[in-house]
């Protein structure tokens, strides 16, 4: 069975339409790195190169540290409250520019239009849930420990901290952490994807019309793995903020963790949607073909295994169900607002999935529905795949794709379904459709993955909660978002103190 509903093919348009080399933001100032290599950022709805991203070298990482470091001092020294109307001040800039950020994000990444306007609301909510530092910071005290003696401890900063970001949500998830890391008085160095980051370069624009927010406190190195490499042991930077594939997370941890720094590492996905038999049918068929499919399957959210529940019937039932609603979908430009499938990233994105799909039928796997486009001439755009492997071992069903493909696994019950999502070695997100509130709670017992979803089929926490998955899907202690953002970019120091008096002890307080 193939997908019918691509329309027009890609206009594909490799000249250079802009010469633009994108610069750093370094200490308040928009400068040429040194490092002389460059790669070109394109739109994968066209292939038109939109600029050409420099990979900054040691020096260049070297001198935004540096300003960074400069800008420390001063910006710890900024009252609390003073930084929470700056973060107040980013967050109505951010609003007031939302719908340009969310065509850049159409624009360079992809994803359609509504999907970048939900992106960016998201990464809004960050800036508003990291506006609550003065009640968030607040520390403890604990009187009369001893006669005399009283222990406060208060959490300061850590100094410079860096963020190293993936290409599937380049206004979001820079925006993760830059809101937390300032306003708790760290000063901040971001290095986006090399792919796609001309959202990046906005935000910082626009935070550089803050006043409130001094040079130095924000900036901005663009490049790849040798930034990379360079902000991991470079001694200034104190914490290390990652998102990204599984195997660089673990590299990034280990290094960042061996060069003393502290880690946060939030890697890949192979999220599983439990199908109940007694799922409401509809919500049910939203709910996984916009988390499989949406932004072409290139989310860490994404549930990309689907285990169907029920007897032979019910199973066959429910897969009817998915295929009818996956071939409705429209494939096409994240810009045309009729795309429900937007391209991948990249041409080399789309062969590689399709490769990985390829790969699964030489070994046996049913094609339920076939998306692919084949060939080098085929631009990005892939459509909707549901692949049944042969093998609960195959490859499909255990390693993230980031694609449009739905695997498919089958199991007669509950328990059998939450044993095959716990096989993973990954843990981000599961979903679970029912209208069972008791297999709900058994779902939410069982299952070993840090974000879970019930009748909802992208499980993303907002920004007031922790982000972050188990297992393989993480590196680290403290998440994303939330509380554990302010205790992540914050170090306690703990004050035990006497006042001894001269003169006599008054009754009570040293007795
Ligand atoms: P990626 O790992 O290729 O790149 C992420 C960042 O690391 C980029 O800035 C890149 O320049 C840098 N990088 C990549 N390889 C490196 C290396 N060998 N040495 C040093 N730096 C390196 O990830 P991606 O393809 O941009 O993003 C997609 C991945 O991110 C998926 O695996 C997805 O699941 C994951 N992701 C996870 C979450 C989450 O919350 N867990 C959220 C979004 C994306």
């Amino acid at each position: 069975m193939s997908v019918q509903a691509h329309t027009v093919p890609p206009t594909r348009d490799s000249s250079n339409g802009t010469s633009e080399r994108l610069r750093n933001y370094v200490g308040g100032e928009w400068i040429e790195p040194a490092g002389g290599e460059e790669l070109d950022v394109r739109n994968p709805a066209t292939d038109q190169i939109l600029a050409r991203v420099p990979l900054s070298s040691a020096e260049d990482v070297d001198r935004a540290v540096t300003a960074a470091a400069a800008a420390f001092p001063a910006w710890r020294a900024t009252p609390v409250l003073t930084r929470a109307r700056a973060l107040f001040a980013l967050r109505e800039k951010l609003d007031a520019n939302r719908e340009e950020l969310a065509q850049l994000v159409t624009l360079d990444m992809g994803k359609t239009l509504d999907d970048a306007r939900g992106e960016v609301r998201r990464g809004i909510e960050s800036v508003e849930a990291a506006c609550a530092i003065s009640g968030e910071l607040k520390g403890e005290v604990l009187e009369q420990v001893a006669g005399g003696v009283d222990v406060e401890m208060v959490r300061q900063p850590l100094g410079v901290v860096a963020a190293i970001t993936p290409f599937n949500f380049p206004a979001m998830i820079p925006l993760w952490f830059l809101p937390y890391a300032i306003a708790t008085g760290n000063c901040f160095v971001l290095k986006p994807s090399e792919r796609d980051p001309l959202t990046a370069r906005r935000i910082c624009e626009l935070v550089g019309e803050i006043e409130a927010i001094p040079a130095g406190v924000v900036n901005l190195v663009n490049g790849a793995h040798e930034a990379v490499d360079s902000l991991l042991t470079h001694p200034l930077v104190d914490a290390v903020s990652f998102v990204g594939q599984t195997t660089t997370a673990r590299y990034v941890a280990s290094r960042a963790t061996e060069a003393g720094k502290r880690v946060q590492a939030l890697g890949g996905a192979k999220n599983a949607f439990v199908l109940m038999p007694d799922a409401e049918p509809d919500a049910m068929v939203a709910g996984v073909l916009s988390s499989a499919f949406g932004a072409a399957g290139q989310r860490c959210l994404a549930g990309s295994v689907a285990i169907v529940v029920g007897d032979d019937a019910e199973q066959e039932a429910t897969l009817a169900r998915l295929v009818a609603g996956a071939e409705g979908l429209q494939v096409g430009a994240g810009a045309d607002p009729a795309t429900d499938v937007c391209p991948l990233v990249s041409p080399e994105a789309r062969i590689r999935v399709e490769g990985m799909v390829a790969g699964a039928l030489d070994r046996g796997a049913g094609l339920v529905l076939d998306g692919r486009r084949e060939g080098g001439e085929a631009g990005a755009e892939m459509g909707p795949t549901i692949v049944e492997p042969a093998d609960p071992a195959d490859e499909l069903l255990r390693e993230e794709i980031f694609g449009p493909v739905l695997a498919i696994r089958r199991a007669p019950d509950l328990d059998a379904a939450i044993e095959i999502a716990n096989s993973s070695r990954f843990g981000n997100a599961a979903m679970i459709f029912t209208s069972s509130g008791a297999s709900m709670r058994a779902f939410r017992f069982g299952i070993e993955a840090g974000m879970l979803g019930v009748n909802v089929g992208v499980a993303a926490p907002i920004a007031w909660f922790p982000f972050a998955g188990w297992k393989d899907s993480f590196v680290g202690d403290l998440h994303a978002n939330g509380r554990d953002a302010f205790a992540f970019y914050t170090r306690a120091k703990v004050v035990t103190s006497r006042w001894p008096s001269p003169a006599p002890a008054t009754a009570g307080a040293a007795s």
